[in-house]
């Protein structure tokens, strides 16, 4: 035999395939999703369909509408090939299901859910799935991408995540192919609210009138008070010099792109340890860095708040004509349902500005 033939061989052997774990394994279902990795899920009709209308659809027409072998059968029950993987599928069944649902801990696999939610028209999988995309710890941890993504779909989340994204300069994360799906103009706004945002940081952290004369932090010190500020209504008043170097740690890391979560904890550690060294303040200094920073914070969200977001998602006239005819004719096509939220939820969303050519 030669290597051709044994090559053909082999590759003609059926593939493995295996069964869903508990709930996907129940003997009463009436149809079973294979997916692309060969994992065979028993679903119940009536659950997809209650989920989804493009399953509604199917299961109503006389023949299976999808994959090359849709009309395989197995113990009597129909076959459906769907495109994904067990992983990203079996997260979205459960959904369906009347059970508790796991919360999904990578980003990747939000990402995924929220696909082929919004692929099959599953309003319920896809709202769970935004809702944990834009979880604070999802937020944290890569609000670029996720200002990429929220951009891409046009979701009015995108100001969320923007602000999320004030002291995480897009060049210093690896690159993501999310970033093929915004404009360039979405590119230019978001370095531009970025830019405008740091400015208004930098004022809180060198203007100081908004710090309360009763401020536990900013009260004089006998030991370490060598600098003087404006505080409060503009009264000029010594100020210890460990919370100077604090405020100017800020100010710098804002200047260098490098401010955010994690810095900013690097700095209060520098603070309580420069604070500990002074004999007065070294008592009280967690708690007065602590409590200052959580106000500092708090002036910081309420100033950016204030801040214009232009995030301009604009659209070509090619693309309007074909968002309209691709929503007009397409009753089965997710897109098109997805296309009209957007639409309303771009013109309904405050402070953000919509420029149609
Ligand atoms: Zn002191």
């Amino acid at each position: 035999m030669s290597d051709n033939e044994t090559t053909t061989a082999n590759d003609n052997q059926p593939p493995t395939i295996t069964d869903a774990g508990a709930p996907f394994d129940n003997p009463d279902a009436d149809v079973i999703l294979q997916s692309a990795d060969n994992v065979n899920f028993r679903v119940f009709k009536l659950f997809l369909s209650l989920a989804s209308p493009f399953f509604k659809d199917m299961f109503a027409l006389p023949q299976t509408p999808v994959g090359d072998n849709s009309n395989e059968m197995k113990e009597g029950l129909p076959v459906i090939q769907v495109a994904e993987e067990a992983r990203t599928l079996e997260r979205l069944l459960i959904i369906c299901y009347p059970v508790d649902v796991p919360a999904v801990e990578s980003l990747k696999d939000v990402h995924s859910l929220l696909q082929v939610a919004m692929k099959y028209n599953m309003e319920r999988a896809e709202k769970k799935a935004i809702e944990w995309l834009f979880a604070p710890q999802f937020l944290d941890q890569d609000p670029v991408l996720l200002f990429f993504i929220a951009c891409h779909y046009r979701m009015k989340e995108a100001l969320m995540a923007a602000k999320a994204t004030v002291g995480r300069p897009i060049l210093e994360r690896p690159y993501a192919a999310e970033m093929e799906h915004i404009s360039a103009g979405q590119l230019y706004h978001l370095l531009a609210y970025q830019k405008r945002c740091k400015k208004v940081i930098i004022a809180v952290a060198t203007d100081f009138t908004w710090i309360a004369l009763t401020s536990s932090v900013t009260q004089y010190c006998g030991n370490c008070s060598t600098k003087k500020a404006k505080i409060g209504e503009g009264y000029l008043r010594s100020l210890p010099s460990w919370w100077f170097d604090y405020m100017q740690g800020i100010v710098a890391a804002l200047k260098n792109e490098t401010w955010h979560q994690g810095k900013n904890a690097d700095l209060m550690n520098e603070a309580w340890k420069q604070g500990w060294k002074c004999g007065s303040c070294g008592p009280k200094v967690v708690d007065d860095v602590q409590e200052f920073t959580d106000k500092f914070r708090a002036e910081v969200k309420q100033e950016i708040s204030k801040v214009s977001a232009c995030l301009v998602f604009a659209w070509s006239i090619s693309h309007i004509h074909f968002v309209a005819r691709f929503s007009w004719t397409s009753t089965f096509n997710t897109q098109g349902r997805h296309i009209i939220r957007i639409r309303e939820a771009a013109f309904k969303l405050p402070g953000v500005r919509i420029i149609l050519p």
